[in-house]
């Protein structure tokens, strides 16, 4: 008896109803992958990529941790980003926070729970840099959503600082890095309108190279 062979059985029928619509679907499937997405979520269950953005497989690249955090000391993330951006030349970054993250709320307490606190403390750091934003917001459930749309903005802002990124622009490649915020509770995304589509929108301290066009 095959264990879990209830996902087994979802599988094949999975697999025998993409078929049906596209015979040839995996067939091409396995000679290349051209996705134009990278994505970068959260590793809630409740957050799947492809499902609720009705991707189909080899749409979308995917790489997810808990409070999809982009670390520059991460080497799994940033090998993840310079695939999508070197090898598949992904047109669009999204990094897409959830409202509720438990990676994002347990930041926000004062409780030891681990290892992860390791993993938590950027998001303290970001807590502690809009701290007196945040504390201005008396109702908590706002300003739990709030600090769910920061830490998204500041991924994308770690993103953008990156040398693959950069690089990326600097040969004339089109990549544009996003922030969305997903509701749990309705189903919906929420696009943050943080887009970065070029290194004259970051801080001239993060650029590794001048623009020659701006004459620096
Ligand atoms: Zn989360």
């Amino acid at each position: 008896m095959k264990i879990l062979k209830h996902l087994f059985d979802n599988n094949r029928e999975w697999a025998e109803q993409i078929k049906a619509e596209d015979p040839t679907f995996f067939e091409k499937l396995s000679l290349q992958q051209a996705p134009e997405y990278l994505w970068i979520g959260c590793s809630d269950s409740r957050v799947p990529a492809n499902q609720l953005t009705g991707l189909l497989p080899g749409d979308v690249f995917v790489h997810r941790n808990v409070a999809n955090l982009v670390v520059h000391t991460d080497f799994n993330c940033l090998s993840v980003v310079q695939y999508a951006v070197e090898a598949l030349k992904v047109k669009h970054i999204i990094v897409c926070g959830h409202y509720g993250c438990g990676g994002v709320l347990a930041a926000m307490q004062n409780k030891e729970l681990g290892l992860i606190d390791n993993w938590l403390r950027n998001i303290k750091d970001i807590y502690y840099k809009h701290q007196e934003a945040l504390e201005a917001i008396e109702d908590q459930q706002v300003r739990e959503d709030y600090m769910c749309e920061l830490n998204v903005v500041e991924q994308v802002a770690n993103l953008c600082h990156t040398t693959i990124v950069q690089n990326a622009w600097k040969r004339g490649q089109p990549l544009s890095v996003h922030g969305w915020v997903y509701g749990i509770k309705d189903g919906k995304l929420h696009d943050l309108d943080v887009c970065v589509t070029g290194v004259e929108q970051i801080p001239d301290v993060y650029r590794i190279f001048r623009q020659r066009i701006l004459g620096k």
